[in-house]
């Protein structure tokens, strides 16, 4: 497990400054491992190569002295590639290579064009110069991307569109290519490939100017979801480090930690093998001490730990040190080293969702997410995606829940027979659920579910009533606001493939806060994974993160609320014969344990408020 600290410009500018960072950095030798220096200050994209030349020669004697005082690992940040966004235009140099033109014609001041020979020849140079400061490695920042660079993004510039026509035999203007970009998937598509291509290109230059200098300097790729997709990108860059983020600024909102880890590990499941180092980030931006608890940013790198990472990006030391960070970090190390320890080889285990946000619902209701399609538990398919007919029949063989809208779409494709049933009729309002006798429902038989579907547009739709075919059962009936039936809501069968399929015409995923829909949907989902992963009843709020190899097992717990969980037990499901928690200076607890005929049941104490227990059978040394 590594802590790199991502550390300002105005920290090693000046000599005085310097000389104070320093000491704090050897104050706090035992909780740091590496360095890497922002060569820039503003999220502008151009700065002159006179300046960078200089801040190589400076560069390199920073570095030596980070070394110097035992940091294993100094290297550099290079914020601006293409350039973030419009920022202090006005101010620092004006770019002498194009810059974008956004959709709507203007020009960007600040993020320079891909495509053009000069920003090449001037990028490569930029990169060069700076690998001759001797870093161990260079992260390239996440203005590597094609859109969200302010105004521009994808670049519709006169150059990018000359080389997209050549490309694709065509002569659009921006105002004929937009048009087409809404009305051709065709023509969207190729415009997508060219983008691609535009920074797959940039990347094998950047690795090229580095690799000149010394190929023994570590490239580094900074990612967000959408370009963690492009795992080209990091071929071409020779990219052996991944930093995957996004969000998570400030704790206004405590569960962003939550939905920032699945985010990063939505990343990890991107990135090629090549990067076995893999940096959270830690996002302390715009660098507010008060911005974060320390308890809140505890939390988010533990689990950004848990999800696979192997080591923390912090970029908390802008303008000033972080001794409250530092203390947090401390505290908690010995733990982290383990968990990274136990963690290598490990895999999620859990429901895999085609969309994040279900995802994060099912999460809040304690069932274990995973990335990994292909060796889920059960998928959960919702807003009806384009999938292949053979990945469908593939997923339908297995586990899998889905909506009414994705029903519909398996209708048109006639795999509607290997669901259990068929959509009957769409109704706009006036609807709530009511639960079935049915074994799932438990005691709830006869309760409802009313999500007032008018308040929130934004999280509902419509609702659904659906035909069940023979052999398949109801779990909810549609009722209208009179509570008179209107037909079966929720479906569950088993196909001639041997899967497993449940529907829902009343999903509305961001309310399954009920107790009730709480507890059909885990027997639900126990049913459809014929009870493979972890159960917890205890009527609150604690989500889990599940790390499984074999019969090694690593579970995270959080208590996602203000109240104390209160003591609680978890059937593992699997059988076990030692459980320990890993206390926050590495050392072990051990729990209490059960075991029945469907695997041990451990119990846990009780949690505080976003807290979080940390339990493996590993044990340790092992
Ligand atoms: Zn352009």
């Amino acid at each position: 497990m590594k802590l790199s600290f991502r550390i300002g410009y105005h920290r090693y500018a000046t000599d005085q400054a310097f000389a104070a960072h320093l000491a704090f950095v050897k104050a706090n030798l035992d909780c740091i491992d590496e360095v890497a220096l922002f060569v820039e200050f503003s999220h502008h994209g151009y700065w002159p190569l006179e300046m960078i030349r200089d801040s190589s020669t400076l560069l390199r004697q920073r570095l030596a002295d980070y070394r110097a005082l035992g940091i294993r690992s100094a290297g550099l940040n290079v914020l601006c590639t293409i350039g973030h966004l419009e920022e202090s235009w006005d101010v620092l140099a004006q770019p002498p290579v194009p810059c974008m033109v956004g959709k709507d014609g203007r020009r960007s001041h600040s993020c320079l064009c891909p495509a053009t020979t000069a920003f090449r020849e001037y990028i490569c140079e930029k990169y060069r110069l700076l690998a001759t400061s001797q870093p161990d490695f260079i992260w390239v920042d996440d203005d590597f991307r094609i859109t969200h660079h302010g105004l521009a993004g994808p670049c519709f510039c006169p150059e990018c569109l000359k080389q997209f026509n050549q490309q694709n035999h065509r002569t659009f203007t921006r105002e004929s290519l937009l048009a087409a970009l809404d009305q051709e998937p065709d023509t969207a598509a190729a415009w997508q490939t060219f983008q691609r291509s535009l920074y797959t290109a940039l990347a094998q230059d950047l690795r090229q100017a580095v690799h000149a200098v010394d190929p023994a300097i570590e490239m580094g790729l900074m990612t967000c979801i959408a370009s963690s997709r492009n795992q080209e990108w990091f071929s071409a860059l020779g990219a052996v480090r991944g930093r995957p983020g996004g969000g998570f600024y400030q704790d206004t909102v405590p569960l962003e930690a939550m939905q920032k880890g699945l985010a990063t590990a939505a990343q990890l499941s991107n990135y090629p093998d090549q990067v076995r180092d893999r940096q959270y980030e830690h996002e302390d931006f715009p660098y507010q001490q008060l911005g974060k608890s320390t308890c809140m940013a505890m939390l988010e790198d533990c689990v950004s730990l848990v999800w696979g990472c192997n080591g923390i990006a912090f970029n908390s030391m802008y303008r000033q040190d972080n001794p409250r960070l530092l203390a947090g970090i401390r505290h908690n190390q010995a733990a982290w080293r383990e968990l990274t320890r136990l963690n290598a080889g490990m895999e999620n285990d859990g429901i895999w969702c085609n969309d994040r946000d279900v995802a994060f619902r099912l999460q809040e209701i304690g069932l274990p997410i995973t990335f990994q399609r292909e060796t889920a538990a059960a998928a959960v398919i919702t807003g009806n995606p384009t999938l292949t007919r053979d990945e469908w029949r593939r997923m339908l063989s297995r586990a899998a829940f889905i909506d009414a809208p994705t029903l519909s779409g398996l209708q048109q494709l006639g795999l509607a027979e290997l669901c259990g049933a068929t959509v009957e009729k769409c109704w706009p309002n006036g609807t709530l659920e009511a639960f079935t006798d049915h074994p799932l429902n438990g005691p709830y038989a006869g309760w409802r579910r009313d999500v007032f579907v008018s308040f929130r547009p934004q999280f509902c739709s419509d609702a659904y009533t659906l035909k069940m075919a023979a052999g398949a059962q109801s779990l909810c009936e549609l009722q209208n606001v009179l509570q008179q039936p209107l037909g079966s809501a929720m479906t569950a069968c088993s196909n001639a493939l041997g899967g497993r399929v449940v529907v829902s015409g009343y999903f509305f995923p961001h309310f399954l806060l009920y107790s009730e829909k709480r507890q059909q949907l885990l027997n639900v989902f126990d049913w459809l994974t014929q009870s493979r992963l972890p159960r917890l009843d205890l009527d609150h709020k604690i989500m889990p993160i599940l790390r499984r190899c074999g019969s090694d097992l690593l579970l995270f717990l959080l208590n996602a609320s203000f109240d104390a969980s209160g003591e609680f037990e978890v059937q593992l499901r699997q059988s076990v014969t030692s459980l320990e928690q890993i206390l926050p200076d590495g050392t072990r607890a051990a729990l209490p344990f059960r075991q029945t005929d469907s695997g041990s049941i451990v119990h846990c104490p009780s949690l505080p408020p976003w807290q979080y227990c940390l339990l493996s059978n590993i044990p340790a040394g092992a």
